[in-house]
């Protein structure tokens, strides 16, 4: 990891290891730490959807191959943490095999270190962006690991809303999408004010202006725009706490300004 190394700057607030604080991992540096505590102290719900979040991650992986996926594509790894995608998947199919994609070099530092898959099935990893989903599709160890004829999972979990751009993560879900064979699925969390005061709009829309958070916060029907042609699952796009819970209606985050959505989509 000796050139990925270099880029190592951890006076930056990084989302994967901001998101491992607020989980209560220990991989995350003051900068992190910094950052979590002044949006934590905004948007007090954060610490909460992100656990969430990670919940639903381990639900939507458990759904996707529960109908006979075996292949995953989960693009925005973040640090490991319990239930990570290989060991949900595995848990249900040994031999599934996933690729773990990340643009920060810690991450895949660890997860090369940790992310191990069960002897039966394959994990690989590759440093790459999102923004360029063709340097992700092209490369070997995708190649080596999945069988693109077959349908695979792709998981983009809490990344979207880091690409502050509207038409470059449209652009970047379709080219992912289009790569797929026919039975793939896809599951998405981002990061919505849909459920906002126009006052909590205003206090957020600062921040961002600000750099106090970068994440970009969308709607709806811009989610489900990314999502055209597919089938949604049920029960659609709701709160990522929402998405066919098991737990008490009582112990799920809601807020009336900060939410995170979550959708699973099939492509026919
Ligand atoms: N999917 C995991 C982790 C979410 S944290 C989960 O939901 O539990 C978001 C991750 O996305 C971080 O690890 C961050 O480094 C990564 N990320 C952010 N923007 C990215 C980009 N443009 N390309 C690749 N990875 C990105």
């Amino acid at each position: 990891m000796g050139e990925a190394g270099e880029s190592i700057d951890t006076s930056v607030p990084h989302p994967a290891r901001r998101y491992n604080y607020w989980l209560g991992g220990k991989d995350h540096f003051a900068a992190d730490r910094a950052s979590g505590d002044a949006i934590a102290k905004a948007f007090p719900i954060v610490v909460a959807l992100a656990r969430a979040n990670r919940k639903f991650l381990g639900r939507a992986v458990t759904f996707v191959a529960g109908e006979g996926v075996r292949q995953f594509l989960d693009v925005g790894t973040g640090l490991p943490a319990p239930d990570n995608t290989h060991e949900v998947a595995q848990r249900i199919a040994p031999e599934a095999r996933v690729v773990y994609v990340d643009n920060d070099p810690i991450v895949m530092v660890h997860a090369r270190a940790l992310l191990q898959s069960d002897p039966r099935g394959r994990t690989a990893y590759l440093e790459a962006d999102l923004r360029d989903p063709d340097a992700i599709l092209k490369h070997e160890a995708l190649r080596d690991t999945l069988d693109l004829n077959e349908p695979v999972g792709l998981l983009l979990i809490a990344i979207l809303h880091f690409i502050h751009d509207d038409a470059r993560a449209a652009a970047s879900v379709r080219a992912l999408i289009d790569a797929l064979p026919a039975g793939s699925f896809v599951a998405i969390t981002h990061g919505t004010m849909d459920f906002s005061s126009p006052e909590g709009v205003a206090a957020y829309e600062k921040m961002f202006a600000a750099g106090g958070t970068d994440v970009r916060a969308r709607g709806r029907q811009q989610i489900l725009g990314w999502l055209d042609g597919l089938e949604v699952v049920e029960p659609g796009l709701t709160l990522v706490s929402d998405w066919r819970a098991d737990d008490d209606p009582a112990d799920r985050p809601v807020s009336d300004d900060l939410g995170i959505y979550a959708v699973v989509a099939r492509k026919p």
